[in-house]
Formats: C-alpha cells, sequence, structure tokens
C-alpha cells in the first residue's frame, strides 16, 4: 500500500463546491489502495483578509497573536474538508499542526519547522481514516502556535511526506503545474514536464510563487517527489514533476521569473578594507531586514560601492540602517530607488555552456532595456531593471532563449530515476534534530580565476551585451559578474574568468573600452571560496557567517554573488588558503 499526501491551496479550497471536489480526489486516491495524508490552505484569500484585519487595528501587530490570529485560516478549512469527506461516505479527521505534533522555533510569523512526530497521522492511517492536516502552522516548546511564512502550506506538505516516507507529495494548485515563468504574466509561458530541485529552487525564491521555497529545501533534502497538478483538471493530468531530471538537456535555461517590487540601495564610496560588509549585513540582519541581490565590486581606489536590493516594503528600515553604517564606515553617499525590479533566468545547463549572459543582455538591449545592476551565480542571472520595463524585460528574454518551445530531450543528473537512490527519510530525521536547519555540503576554495573590472563605463543599454558578447566569442568562459548599481550615470562590470584567458580577456576588454569609455583595472589573479548547501538563502546567516568569518581572519571581500544553493566571494589571489581555513571552521557545526 502507497502513502500519498496532497495538498490543496488556497484556490483550490476556496468554496463548497471545490471542497468536495478536492474531497473526492483524496476518496480516490484512498480506493486506489491508498493511505492519504490532505494538507490545506485557507479558503480563498481568507489569509490576506486576517492580514488587513490585523492591519486595521495596529501598524505593528505582536507576532504571537498574528500566528493566533493567521492560523484560524487553515483550521476553518481543515475542518470543512472532513465534513465534505464524512458526507461523501469515507472517514477522515482533521488536525491543527499542534495535533499533529508539528514543532517549530519560536520565530512568529516565519518559523522553521524542528520536529514533526508521526505517531498520531500513523495510528490514523492505519484506521483508515485520511489525515487532514493543517497548512502552514506549528506549535512552538511552550506551545504558542507559530506560522511558517506566507505560502507554508507548501511546506507542511512536503516536510510531512518527509517524514511519512510517503511514495509521492502532490500539489494541488490553480494552475497546470510549474511553467516556464508565471503563466499569468506571459500567456506564451509553457508548462514544463519536468524540472529539477535546484531550479525550482532558485525560480521559487527569484519570483516564481507557484512553489513555497523551502519546501522544495525539504524535497531536495529528503528527496521526496514532488508533482505540482491543477486541482481543477478532471482527466489526471500529469503537471510537473520536481525531481532529479531537467529540461535544460538541449538548452541553457529552463525558465525565467520576476521579482517585481524590489528597492535597491547603494552605500557608496566606503574605504576598501575587511569588515566593511559585514559591518552592514549584520545591521540589516539585526532589524530583520532580508537581503536580495549583493552587489558589490572591486573598489576603485581603495574605495568600494556596497549595492543590495530588498523587498519595497523594506525600503524605510534598510534605507535608516544604511544610512548608520555608512556614517560609522566613512562612506561618502547613500543612494537608493525604490523602483526596481528583478529580472532572471535559471537552467542547470548554464554551468556548462558560455554565451548565456550576453544573449540575455543583447535580448535586453534590443528592447532598449537598461540593465541597472547584474549578478550571477552558477545557474542563474539576474539583472535589475527598471520596474516600468520589467514585463518587456521579462517576454524580451522568454522569446530569447524559446522558452515557449518544448525541449527535445531531458537531462537527468541524479543517479536512477526518482524511485531510486531515496535515503531512509526518517533515518536522516532522526539524525538531523532539527528537521530544517541549515545544512552545509562543502567550503571550497578555486584558485584557477582571475578577475578584472571595467570601471566608469556609460550606463546605458547594449553596454554589457557588447563586452559578454566579446568575451564569448573568444571561447571564453565568464563565471562570475557584478555589474554595480550605476552612479552619476557611469558603472562598474567586474568579472571572473580563467587565469589562463586573463591576458586575452585584457586584450578584448582594452580594445572595447577605447569604443565604449571607461577604463580597465585590477587585472589580477583571485581566489574563490564557495560555500555551498541547502536553504542558504533563506538562512540569512550564511552570508553574515562568511563576511564575519573574513573579516576577523583580515581578508578583504572583493566580489560576492549569492544563490540558493551557494554564496561566492572572491578575494586576493595569496588569501585562498587562510580564507578557507577560516570558513571551514566558521560553518564546522553545520557541515554534513
Ligand atoms: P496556491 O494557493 O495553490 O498555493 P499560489 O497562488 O501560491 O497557489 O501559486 C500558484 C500561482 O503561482 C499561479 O496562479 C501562478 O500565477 C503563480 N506562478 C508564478 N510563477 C509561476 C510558474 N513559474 N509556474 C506556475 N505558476 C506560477
Ligand atoms: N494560507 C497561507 C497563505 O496564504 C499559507 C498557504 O496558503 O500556503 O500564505
Ligand atoms: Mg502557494
Amino acid at each position: 500500500m502507497g502513502l500519498i499526501v496532497q495538498k490543496f491551496g488556497g484556490t483550490s479550497v476556496a468554496n463548497a463546491e471545490k471542497i468536495r471536489v478536492a474531497a473526492r480526489r483524496a476518496i480516490r486516491a484512498q480506493q486506489d489502495g491508498n493511505q492519504v495524508v490532505m494538507v490545506v490552505s485557507a479558503m480563498g484569500h481568507q489569509t490576506d483578509h486576517l492580514v488587513d484585519l490585523a492591519k486595521q487595528i495596529t501598524d505593528a501587530p505582536s507576532g504571537r497573536e498574528m500566528d493566533m490570529l493567521l492560523s484560524t485560516g487553515e483550521q476553518v478549512s481543515v475542518a470543512l474538508m472532513a465534513m465534505a469527506i464524512h458526507s461523501l461516505g469515507a472517514e477522515a479527521v482533521s488536525l491543527t499542526g499542534a495535533q499533529i505534533g508539528i514543532r517549530t522555533d519560536s520565530s512568529h510569523t516565519k518559523a522553521r519547522i524542528q520536529s514533526i512526530s508521526t505517531e498520531r497521522m500513523r495510528k490514523l492511517l492505519e484506521d483508515g481514516k485520511i489525515v487532514i492536516a493543517a497548512g502552514f502552522q506549528g506549535i512552538d516548546e511552550d506551545f504558542n502556535i507559530t506560522t511558517l511564512g506566507r505560502g507554508g502550506s507548501d511546506t507542511t506538505a512536503v516536510a510531512l511526506a518527509a517524514v511519512l516516507n510517503a511514495d509521492a507529495c502532490e500539489i494541488y494548485t490553480d494552475v497546470d503545474g510549474v511553467f516556464t515563468t508565471d503563466p499569468r504574466l506571459l500567456a506564451e509561458a509553457r508548462k514544463m514536464d519536468h524540472i529539477s530541485h535546484d531550479e525550482i529552487l532558485e525560480l521559487a525564491s527569484l519570483g516564481a510563487g507557484v512553489m513555497h521555497s523551502r519546501s522544495i529545501e525539504f524535497g531536495k533534502k529528503f528527496n521526496v517527489p514532488i508533482h505540482v497538478r491543477n486541482s481543477q483538471s478532471f482527466s489526471d493530468e500529469p503537471g510537473t514533476v520536481i525531481g532529479s531530471e531537467s529540461e535544460s538537456a538541449d538548452r541553457a535555461v529552463s525558465g525565467a521569473a520576476l521579482t517585481k517590487n524590489e528597492a535597491q540601495i547603494t552605500i557608496a564610496g566606503v574605504p576598501d578594507h575587511p569588515g566593511t560588509s559585514y559591518t552592514v549585513f549584520s545591521k540589516l540582519a539585526d532589524v530583520n531586514v532580508a537581503v536580495d541581490m549583493i552587489v558589490q565590486n572591486a573598489g576603485a581606489e581603495g574605495q568600494a560601492d556596497i549595492s543590495f536590493t530588498v523587498l519595497e516594503d523594506d525600503l524605510p528600515k534598510a534605507l535608516a540602517v544604511s544610512k548608520q553604517a555608512a556614517a560609522e564606515l566613512g562612506a561618502e553617499a547613500v543612494l537608493h530607488d525604490a523602483g526596481v525590479s528583478k529580472v532572471s533566468i535559471v537552467g542547470l545547463g548554464m554551468a556548462t555552456q558560455s554565451g548565456v549572459a550576453d544573449r540575455m543582455f543583447r535580448a535586453l538591449s534590443d528592447e532598449e532595456i537598461n540593465i541597472e545592476a547584474i549578478t550571477t551565480s552558477e545557474i542563474k542571472v539576474s539583472v535589475l531593471v527598471k520596474r516600468d520595463q520589467a514585463l518587456a524585460a521579462l517576454r524580451a528574454v522568454h522569446d530569447e532563449f524559446e522558452l515557449d518551445r518544448p525541449p527535445e530531450t531531458r537531462l537527468c543528473y541524479g543517479e536512477g530515476g526518482l524511485a531510486t537512490g531515496r535515503p531512509d527519510a526518517v533515518a536522516i530525521v532522526a539524525r538531523l534534530q532539527r528537521m530544517e536547519d541549515l545544512t552545509i555540503e562543502s567550503v571550497s576554495l578555486d584558485e584557477t580565476q582571475a578577475q578584472m573590472t571595467l570601471f566608469d563605463v556609460p550606463d546605458h543599454p547594449g553596454i554589457s551585451a557588447r563586452i559578454f558578447e566579446a568575451v564569448a566569442s573568444n571561447g571564453i568562459l565568464v563565471d562570475m559578474i557584478v555589474q554595480s548599481i550605476g552612479r552619476d550615470d557611469l558603472a562598474d562590470i567586474s568579472f571572473t574568468v580563467p587565469r589562463t584567458s586573463l591576458e586575452n580577456a585584457r586584450q578584448i576588454l582594452k580594445e572595447l573600452s577605447n569604443e565604449l569609455g571607461g577604463e580597465v583595472k585590477d587585472v589580477h589573479a583571485v581566489a574563490i571560496l564557495t560555500v555551498k548547501g541547502i536553504g542558504i538563502r533563506s538562512h540569512t546567516g550564511v552570508g553574515l557567517r562568511m563576511f564575519k568569518a573574513l573579516a576577523e581572519a583580515k581578508i578583504n571581500v572583493e566580489m560576492v554573488s549569492t544563490s540558493e544553493v551557494r554564496v561566492n566571494v572572491v578575494v586576493g589571489a595569496n588569501e585562498g588558503q587562510t580564507g578557507l581555513t577560516a570558513l571551514k571552521k566558521a560553518f564546522e557545526d553545520v557541515l554534513a
């Protein structure tokens, strides 16, 4: 007999009829011989209404009371779902997070799961009941109700599937699966049959709201097969399988995403010495602001600009502490722009192909869209654009990489298919006392790279496209790219290339600078330190720990790039070993 977890999102339980449709689906799965656990979200927009109500009472509700309030939405829907199942003649029991024993930490409104007890669920399942679990909620050590953050029912579902060692976790939602980009933004978006954990992890955190990104961390850590499907389709459409296969065998890019409401801050003219990044980002962490893109270029004349983006809602808080940090560090100025959006491309194929980033830059420049900033990592490129051009930018990159066209082949990067190679989840849970804790896979050092910077290039459409086309057409593989947020209509572009290509790249850049303007500087060998793992971005402390450890070792950070699965920092060529030792020590307690 199999065990299936079925999760139904808000729109899939928005009214009585939809609740009945979901109930029938669960009963059918049970009749097919499976034990069934349902995870249910609050009905329709109920959680938004509750948030709204709280706002009408106060601007600053306590986290504890917010969670008390928000958790009621799911409590309503699990009870109704149980009634629906009863009325259809099957047996079911609804349970709150507390009744299941979903233990979390105490960080209200964004709590992390620490453990889940399976006893009660197992017993009910063995008695032939369908278990209906309230999504998005748990309790802390002192029995306070907590919630996991907006969209968190996905995480409840995948976590339950992990601890119950379920055969599948089905996510029922209001679209047919995971699309190449949000189908509500672009009509030409195409449903993917397969996507890898790493790709959806990046996409989810870059704006693809279809899955809560922390649920994918569980999926990856515990190797849970996840199927995303449309709850309203009557035929059993296959949806999208999130697992070890990806579409990106014959293409570099598999999806694109948009984060609409970002704001950017630049702390300009920061003295370039060890510890500055740590000062800035620890202050932001202290006031609970999650930093998104970090764009730090190699500094000119002993000065650096530290730029980053935050969600627009966090701008006032972030600006206040940035000004404090700037004063402490003796920086020149703090600049900001509230009206930007981030457009990203993601694909496993990118890690092994050159000439991907420049195609993105060219597609944007053809639409006269200026790139305000760039960051890259192994499997993604993100650019910042003005918000009124965001949709056009998304469309341009979706077209450029022909994402509407189905791929011819699929890449399987895992060992075996979904069914094999599955770790014993229960054993892992037993080992990992806290399920959602940060897991660091490796800390590594790359001593093959060099970097260079083109300072003060005009900040207008087409410049980065020119540079990276020229570099790619000479067969030079560019690893990290960082383009600073422009100042006085000038921007700095730094990137890394293999040391063996350094002279060649310098020559290309020199010729380009004659034509485009700007000055090539800071051409030298570097060391790249990388921390890789699961939950890198959602555990905001990772970057901070790195900056702290490097600052204590008196190592200056020259460039930074972050993604869901890794943080890279560029340091001086002869500081690699010292940095590696410092980082290994800093992550000792979480190294797998
Ligand atoms: P649920 O209530 O079922 O959890 P959500 O609203 O959280 O549903 O997620 C589904 C929505 O995610 C879709 O309606 C779609 O607009 C949006 N979305 C964003 N990016 C993507 C994508 N790449 N693929 C599919 N849907 C996406
Ligand atoms: N109801 C919660 C929310 O709207 C959790 C969820 O639906 O996943 O965020
Ligand atoms: Mg959701």
